[in-house]
């Protein structure tokens, strides 16, 4: 995290393992499922390294397919035994750095909404119906492209904004408006009130001025994970 991981390449492999950091039950804090209950699965591994990324994913294992649906499925269960969580946010790390065709199509199977939030530089075949978010990242020399075969996929952009980071003072144009997909602004996390307080007002300013959807990481504001 903070653009000290290891930047690792995309896996092959036929998705029967993947490296998973975390299971965990929550409610999706960001973008267009905020607030809905859900089992996030965190994946090892990024092929980027962005100075702000708050994430970290890199203690991660090893896990059968198998194994990482029976979690899913019991951590979508209430203590009552009824299914409460019915969206599952497939996170990282980046998700398509590894083949997660397989983990989709079974949680499709299974009667879950599978949302992925991915940088946009990889791509995989995923089944039609699962919801792709993609935040795009900055090199210094302007965004990562959006790989062309994933951009007409795309749900939704959540662009991180922040006033003090030249980079990410305003939202580039990275395909998104070719195929009408809507796009998100989240104040960057600083870890510092003011500069925190002062990058919510600049996100505020742009989603006003520009017609901009504001997200905030309500799953911080909550004070859970
Ligand atoms: S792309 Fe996302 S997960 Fe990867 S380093 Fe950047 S912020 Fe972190």
């Amino acid at each position: 995290m903070f653009g000290k991981n290891p930047i690792r390449p995309p896996v092959a492999g036929d998705g029967e393992v993947l490296e998973v950091k975390h299971i965990f039950p929550t409610l999706q804090g960001e973008g267009p499922f905020v607030g809905q209950p859900s089992v996030f699965v965190r994946l090892g591994g990024c092929n980027l390294a962005c100075i702000f990324c708050d994430t970290e994913f890199e203690d991660y294992r090893s896990m059968e397919l198998s194994e990482l649906l029976a979690q899913v499925k019991a951590l979508s269960l209430n203590d009552e035994g009824a299914w409460v969580r019915r969206l599952v946010v497939i996170t990282g790390g980046e998700p398509l750095r590894q083949n997660i065709v397989p983990l989709c199509e079974a949680l499709i199977g299974a009667g879950f909404k599978v949302q992925i939030e991915t940088n946009g530089t990889l791509f995989r075949p995923l089944p039609e119906s699962v919801s792709i978010i993609c935040s795009p990242k900055n090199t210094g020399g302007g965004y990562f492209p959006i790989r062309g075969d994933l951009l007409p996929k795309v749900q939704a952009f959540k662009f991180i904004v922040s006033k003090h980071d030249a980079l990410y003072q305003k939202v580039g144009d990275v395909g998104q408006a070719g195929f009408s997909i809507p796009v998100y602004i989240q104040p960057m996390d600083e870890y510092d009130p003011q500069r925190n307080a002062e990058n919510l007002a600049y996100a505020k300013e742009l989603a006003m001025r520009h017609g901009y959807i504001l997200s905030l990481q309500t799953h911080k504001i909550l004070g859970i994970e």
